[in-house]
């Protein structure tokens, strides 16, 4: 043996080992990959497939080898599996396969190009996603009812994220607080919903970390509306994590009920319940209620209060006169009247038609003439003035006084008496003891 056959030998037994080590890996890839694989040539022959590529696609070897790529996938799919082969591209796509029998599957392939003695193949890994698609569908339909359920709904929907940052709102979040779309807001900080720096600090320290709590709260607060002005609103907010306690970072729902309009007739109810609508004053009612908590104080002290009950003489009169109109327009003057003479403590009521009543709290007689007086003057010379646009009207006053030693009804009952021995008087005077007028 020359030393030409030498190194032809050594050259043959390195190719053989080669090989060797080729097949070796190529079986073992074969064993190990439980993905199909395929490897064909520039001319998209299929040279080699694995055992998990002939199960999905139904094919034996022989049935294969040797043949175009092409019969593995629907026509569409085959112009999208081209353009990714002559660009060499290695990015995975979807593509519609077909097997031997004519059925089909979604999957997702992708090719590597390679060199391999000399020749340029490509090899190709295809990934069954049936399952995965179905998945998907099911998922898409879902959120596609979570949408529908969003942007429909009539409670108003807030998504938080990481910093207290609005993720998501739907557009009866914008209505309610007068946005045009959820876009105004989405991005921003929760801020710009409160109403002022001070609200959005103290609403976080009180409530945000109650949503690691397990049991949702129900908050009645105010919002900012975009306009400034502030709104009320139910809120239950709900941490996304699942995880106990969980990462609020990871997002909070808030479910908002717009409360504005429950509050605006709750406050009409009050009002309409207190306050006298055609007057201003006090109603009976609330008069007895303020001068009960008056009496009660007075009775601890035991200081003087006085009690005045007034009533517009001959009213009927001016009712038949002139109309209820005028009449009405007659109750309100007078009540201003009244008004402009007590301080802010004291309290006035209309009693019923045209007789009302006020409490002086610490108040001696003396003081309670002089206000009766300054009150049944100014509506005598007020309404007769040439200048007054409404009819002259008198006022008889009654007035009784005491020390804690009466309670509230005794002492109506008492200035009641002298309020009728007033009219019994000749009426536009005060009476304040028996027998005792001004
Ligand atoms: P007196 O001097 O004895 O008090 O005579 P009077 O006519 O004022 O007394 P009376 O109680 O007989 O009449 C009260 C009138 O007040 C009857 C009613 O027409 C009138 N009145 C009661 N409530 C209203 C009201 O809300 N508006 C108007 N315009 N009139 C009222
Ligand atoms: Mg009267
Ligand atoms: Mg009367």
């Amino acid at each position: 043996m020359n030393d030409t056959d030498k190194v032809l030998i050594e050259q043959l037994q390195a190719e053989n080992s080669r090989l060797r080590t080729e097949n070796d890996q190529f079986r073992l890839f074969e064993k190990i990959s439980s993905e199909p694989i395929a490897v064909f040539d520039d001319q998209s022959s299929i040279l080699w497939v694995n055992s998990a590529f002939l199960r999905i696609f139904r094919y034996q070897e022989a049935e294969i080898i040797g043949k175009s790529v092409s019969i593995l996938m629907t026509a569409e799919s085959r112009e999208t599996a081209k353009t990714h082969i002559k660009n060499q591209s290695n990015k995975p796509y979807e593509a519609i396969m077909a097997r031997s029998d004519g059925s089909m599957f979604p999957a997702l392939v992708q090719g590597t190009n390679l060199t391999h003695q000399g020749k340029s193949i490509r090899v190709a890994t295809c990934t069954d996603i049936t399952v995965t698609k179905a998945n998907q569908r099911e998922l898409e339909q879902v959120l596609a009812e979570l949408e529908i359920f969003f942007d429909n709904s009539m409670i108003a929907v807030l998504v938080l994220r990481g910093g207290r940052i609005i993720y998501r709102v739907n557009q009866r979040f914008a209505d309610m607080l007068g946005y045009d779309s959820p876009n105004e807001l989405q991005g921003k900080s929760i801020r710009v919903i409160h109403l002022s720096e001070k609200n959005f600090v103290e609403f976080g320290q009180r409530f945000y970390d109650s949503l690691t709590e397990k049991a949702a709260h129900n908050i009645e607060h105010q919002l900012k509306h975009k306009d400034g002005s502030a709104i009320w609103a139910l809120s239950a907010g709900k941490a996304v994590d699942i995880n106990y306690p969980p990462d609020l970072n990871k997002g909070v729902v808030w479910i908002i009920y717009d409360l504005t309009q429950r509050k605006e007739t709750e406050q009409q109810l009050i009002e309409l319940a207190t306050i006298d609508s055609l007057t201003g004053a006090n109603t009976r009612r609330q008069f007895m209620e303020l001068g009960e908590r008056e009496f009660t104080i007075n009775q601890r002290h035991g200081r003087s209060l006085s009690l005045l009950m007034l009533d517009i003489d001959h009213f009927k009169a001016i009712n038949d006169r002139y109309g209820h109109d005028v009449g009405d327009k007659s109750l309100c003057r007078f009540t201003s009247f009244c008004q402009e003479s007590l301080r802010t403590e004291d309290i006035l009521g209309r009693l019923g038609g045209e007789e009302f009543a006020i409490i002086l709290q610490d108040t001696e007689i003396e003081q309670a003439l002089h206000v009766a007086e300054r009150i049944r003057n100014t509506v005598e010379s007020s309404t007769r003035s040439a200048s007054s646009d409404t009819p002259a009207i008198t006022v008889s006053i009654g007035i009784a006084t005491t020390k804690g030693e009466n309670d509230l009804a005794a002492t109506l009952k008492q200035a009641d008496i002298y309020l009728y021995q007033a009219k019994e008087k000749g009426r536009n005077c005060i009476v304040f003891a028996p027998d005792k007028a001004l």
